[in-house]
């Protein structure tokens, strides 16, 4: 059994707890208060006949301190870069979030398996039009996928796409 470690980051507040609560317990809880501390959750599925054991870190905000960073993103073989779809911020921080993390892993590699979820799609309220996202997207070479973490949709197919990637290599 092959075991990927796969590290998800993004700005504060656009799911990515509730991204891997869904994808490794299939909840969602709407009143999930947001948590200081990383987190790390497992899961086994099995990709092309492949079984994986998926090892998922959530920095929970930790990545403001500095010294914390080389332990999350050692050894990861996945990166997931998450935004909110309702908040125009958290898309332009995603160059600064995929940036600092190419930087950091050791060694740096241009192509390493990424892919981008654009989340909360189950909202009205959207500040970034797919196109835009996609396109962003399609120029760095990154699956995109719109996601949602409560309504549970293309989450699954996002985890899938980046440990296909992570396998390939
Ligand atoms: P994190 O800081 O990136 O880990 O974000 P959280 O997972 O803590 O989520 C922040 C807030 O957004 C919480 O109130 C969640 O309930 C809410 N949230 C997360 N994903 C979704 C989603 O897909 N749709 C909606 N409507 N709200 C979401």
């Amino acid at each position: 059994k092959v075991d990927l470690k796969i590290i998800i980051i993004g700005s504060l507040g656009v799911g990515k707890t509730s991204l891997l609560h869904q994808f490794v317990h299939k909840t969602f809880y709407e009143d999930y208060r947001t948590t200081l501390g990383a987190s790390i959750l497992s899961k086994h599925i099995t990709v092309d006949n492949n079984p994986l054991k998926l090892q998922i870190w959530d920095t929970g905000g930790q990545e403001r301190f500095r010294s914390m960073v080389s332990t999350f993103y050692k050894g990861s073989d996945g990166c997931m870069l998450a935004f909110d779809v309702t908040d125009r911020d958290s898309f332009e921080s995603l160059d600064d979030w995929r940036e600092d993390f190419l930087e950091k892993i050791i060694p740096t590699e241009q192509d390493f398996p990424m892919v981008v979820l654009g989340n909360k799609i189950d909202l009205k309220e959207r500040q970034v039009p797919k196109e835009t996202a996609s396109s962003w997207c399609k120029e760095k070479d990154i699956p995109y996928f719109e996601v949602s973490a409560k309504n549970d949709i293309n989450v699954v197919q996002a985890f899938e796409t980046l440990a296909r990637q992570a396998l390939s290599r």
